[in-house]
């Protein structure tokens, strides 16, 4: 069996599509203020990733850049100016940040009506709770991605590789929905034995940020594979030094999956996708 690669690049394209006519219907031109501290190059390719989907949107965004020694205060102070500021729609502070600067701190003094990323408390609470809120984008697009291609997941067990706050644990929540209806199980690194229950999955979800992590023999025959994973490995052929990786050894995978997404133009195509339609929502209400 070779299983269908999923084209996230061809699904984030047409919700992008929809986002823009969205906006496009407004009085107001949604926009985001997309705040990078330091120079993290990966942060900063992320970030103008999202600036250059915005734009093609038709929608606004205010790039602010911050030496890394910004302090948590500074932060903290503009934060309130965004939150006050009406014509800013909503914030995104690019993660991770420096060190010396707790992001709980940060995530929690944004307007929870402006938290684009779903990370805030309130839009996590509302989450778990099944009620309508900022949706974390990554997570999603991966709901989003299993409905575009037509996956059954009523009923299904989907196994979940990884418990972050910004994949494992909202993904759950939004899986366990009733319109989804999928069982779930979330492993962990506290899991023992886990090819146990990668093997027992119908949908496996791998977002552990460890490259390869899932060979073929964890797979079920006829799964669908859903690979978040986007790890930069050494490669001194690559170009750049480097190259991205899932968290699936996707040679293997493909031979056993029914469906799979492929790393990169997978799920990464997806959550920015969901990020122009969270910004859309913000400038709505
Ligand atoms: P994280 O490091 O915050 O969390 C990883 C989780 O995986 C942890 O909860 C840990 O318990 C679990 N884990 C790690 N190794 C494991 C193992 N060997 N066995 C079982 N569980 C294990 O990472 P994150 O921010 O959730 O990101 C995960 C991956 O997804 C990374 O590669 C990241 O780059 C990628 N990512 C991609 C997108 C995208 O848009 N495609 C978005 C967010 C994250």
């Amino acid at each position: 069996m070779s299983a269908i690669i999923i084209d996230g690049k061809a699904i984030a394209l047409k919700t992008r599509l929809d986002a823009a006519e969205k906006a496009k219907r407004l009085s107001v031109m949604p926009t985001l203020a997309v705040v990078l501290v330091g120079e993290n190059p990966a942060s900063l390719s992320y970030v103008t990733g999202k600036e250059k989907a915005l734009s093609e949107a038709g929608m606004g965004s205010r790039d602010i850049r911050l030496p890394a020694d910004t302090t948590e205060d500074a932060l903290l102070k503009l934060i309130a100016d965004l939150n006050a500021d009406a014509t800013v729609h909503g914030i995104l502070v690019q993660l991770p940040l420096p060190r010396h600067i707790n992001e709980e701190h940060i995530i929690e003094a944004i307007d929870p009506k402006k938290d684009v990323d779903g990370f805030h408390p309130v839009n996590m609470g509302k989450l778990v709770l099944g009620e309508d809120c900022f949706i974390p984008c990554t997570p999603h697009g991966i709901v989003v991605l299993l409905k575009e291609i037509g996956i059954e997941t009523k009923g299904k067990h989907a196994v979940i590789v990884g418990r972050s706050n910004i994949v494992g644990k909202p993904l759950l929540n939004l899986l366990i929905r009733k319109n989804i209806n999928a069982t779930v199980t979330l492993c962990h690194t506290g899991t023992q034995n886990l090819p146990s229950y990668t093997r027992q999955a119908d949908i496996l979800i791998a977002a552990a940020g460890s490259p390869g992590l899932i060979s073929g023999d964890m797979i079920k025959e006829g799964a669908v594979v859903i690979d978040v994973g986007v790890n930069r490995v050494e490669d001194a052929t690559a170009k750049k030094g480097f190259r991205l990786k899932g968290d699936v050894l996707f040679d293997e995978a493909v031979e056993k999956a029914s469906y799979i997404t492929p790393v990169p133009g997978g799920v990464g195509p997806m959550t920015i996708a969901m990020l122009l339609q969270n910004v859309v929502q913000a400038a709505i209400l």
